[in-house]
């Protein structure tokens, strides 16, 4: 029996088959639990829809997360339809394309701000009020996906650090105002993963080329890699971990120098 057995889970987030969510929705059915998806929009809904029925879900909804009448809407069908929700993992980021290329002076306006904070963390805290009364009493478990753009800084990568910092100080406000009830709220900061989000972030093959020279396991990570931290962190396994940022990154972030050339000799 899979460590997910009995668990629901609402996916967010998978808009193709190399999806970060995507990854970490086999993970989880592996493990046994049960999946609802959401998608983005109708032009989602016809790639999300098979995805979902080839895992042997047939719970999918429209959920844009910047409509607080959408979010109602998919938390009224999970409730009437599963009664209560063990699991949500957010898998969704956002920024205008003008914004992830160039300096970060010149490229960050007020308005891409705004869309980036909302789509990218705002969002958070709005699922997670939503689940609040589906996870009563369940030992539920929010689970997001940040980038250590959030931390440091990354060329091109720009107002998506920003909103990404707000979403991990969003991971520790949660934590604290939901463990109380027993719900534990987490991240995972994921190495580059060539996605539909990455390919709007100029230079991105760049920075996969850098994580496979520097990183102590000198490859990128994969969807699988990232999905077996997520159906952990979201099991009961990982029942004392909340607050938390876990980095999948290959050991990228805990390098201070490297010198990958000598290191062949
Ligand atoms: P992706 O393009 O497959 O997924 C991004 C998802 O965000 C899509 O499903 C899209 O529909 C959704 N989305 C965007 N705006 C939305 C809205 N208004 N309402 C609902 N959904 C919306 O790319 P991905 O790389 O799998 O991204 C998933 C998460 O992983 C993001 O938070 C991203 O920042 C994070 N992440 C990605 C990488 C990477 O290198 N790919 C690394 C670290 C973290």
């Amino acid at each position: 029996m899979g460590f997910l057995a009995g668990k629901r889970a609402l996916i967010v987030g998978v808009a193709t088959d190399r999806s970060i969510a995507w990854g970490i929705a086999q993970a989880m059915q592996r493990e046994g639990a049960e999946l609802a998806f959401s998608y983005a929009n109708d032009r989602l809904k016809e790639r999300v829809e098979p995805l979902a029925a080839s895992v042997g879900s047939r719970l999918t909804m429209p959920l844009d997360v910047t409509s607080d009448e959408q979010i109602d809407a998919a938390f009224a069908q999970l409730q009437r339809e599963w009664g209560h929700l063990d699991a949500l993992v957010h898998a969704v980021a956002y920024a205008p394309r003008e914004a992830l290329t160039g300096g970060f002076v010149d490229s960050t306006s007020r308005e891409a701000s705004r869309i980036a904070h909302d789509v990218s963390s705002y969002s958070l805290t709005a699922l997670a009020r939503a689940s609040r009364p589906l996870m009563q009493d369940r030992a539920g478990a929010l689970l997001t996906l940040t980038y250590l753009g959030a931390i440091r800084s990354i060329p091109n990568y720009n107002v998506m650090g920003l909103a990404k910092a707000s979403l991990e100080a969003n991971v520790r406000f949660l934590a604290a105002d939901l463990g109380p009830l027993g719900i534990r709220v987490n991240g995972i900061s994921a190495g580059p993963v060539k996605t539909l989000a990455a390919a709007g972030i100029t230079g991105f093959r760049r920075m996969l080329n850098r994580v496979a020279e520097v990183a102590p396991l000198r490859r990128n990570v994969t969807l699988e890699n990232v999905g077996n931290a997520a159906a952990f962190l979201c099991s009961d396994l990982a029942a004392g971990i909340t607050g938390e940022i876990l980095y999948v990154d290959s050991g990228f972030s805990t390098v201070g120098m490297s010198f990958p050339a000598e290191a062949e000799d």
